[in-house]
């Protein structure tokens, strides 16, 4: 993606301090999704990363996971799945516990979302310590699916959220801070 676009996409992204909890700067997207010549840019980051792998299907966290996978899963003509927060699935699911930047979570996916061997790509808007997506991943592999690589708008390096995250698969961030 050309450093201009990257620029473009660094400009919509707003800085909320203290949100939802003192200390915590919070990169609110919604001025990327409002914009359409935006939210098409982030759409195109995340389907260059796609390209050369064979995708079958989507995988998107709760809950702007959901809105960038979509949009991703549309694209590529795949299927997409949600990794949702606990309770919220009304069929049998398998789940996950972790801990979040702030807070403890629990994640769930439905038990016949993933055909096992399947090669999937992970979506999300934000990796910050790589609990939520270290979770995911684990659910994916748990349910026999192959993840080709895991993508994300935003990366808070220092965070360190990719030494959370399996090393063989492939991590790809559009936005580092
Ligand atoms: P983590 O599990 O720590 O990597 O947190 C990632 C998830 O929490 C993502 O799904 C983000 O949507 C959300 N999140 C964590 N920290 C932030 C932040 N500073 N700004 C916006 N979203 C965040």
């Amino acid at each position: 993606m050309k450093d201009s676009d990257l620029q473009r996409l660094n400009d919509g992204i707003r800085d909320v301090q203290d949100f939802p909890k003192p200390g915590i700067v919070f990169k609110d997207i919604t001025p990327v999704l409002s914009d359409g010549e935006l939210f098409r840019l982030s759409i195109d980051g995340f389907i260059e990363t796609a390209r050369e792998a064979e995708i079958s299907k989507i995988i998107g966290i709760d809950a702007r996971g959901f809105i960038f996978g979509a949009a991703v899963a549309d694209r590529l003509g795949v299927g997409f799945v949600p990794i949702r927060k606990k309770g919220k699935l009304p069929w049998v699911c398998e789940g996950i516990a972790y801990k979040l930047e702030y807070g403890d979570a629990e994640v769930e996916v439905h038990r016949d979302a993933i055909v096992p061997g399947e090669k999937v790509m992970m979506v999300d808007d934000l990796l910050a310590t790589g609990g939520t997506a270290g979770a995911a991943l684990e659910l994916v592999k748990k349910l026999g699916g192959d993840v080709v690589c895991a993508t994300f708008l935003i990366e808070l390096e220092f965070l360190n959220g990719r030494d959370n995250l399996p090393d063989d698969i492939r991590v790809e961030s559009l936005l580092k801070y």
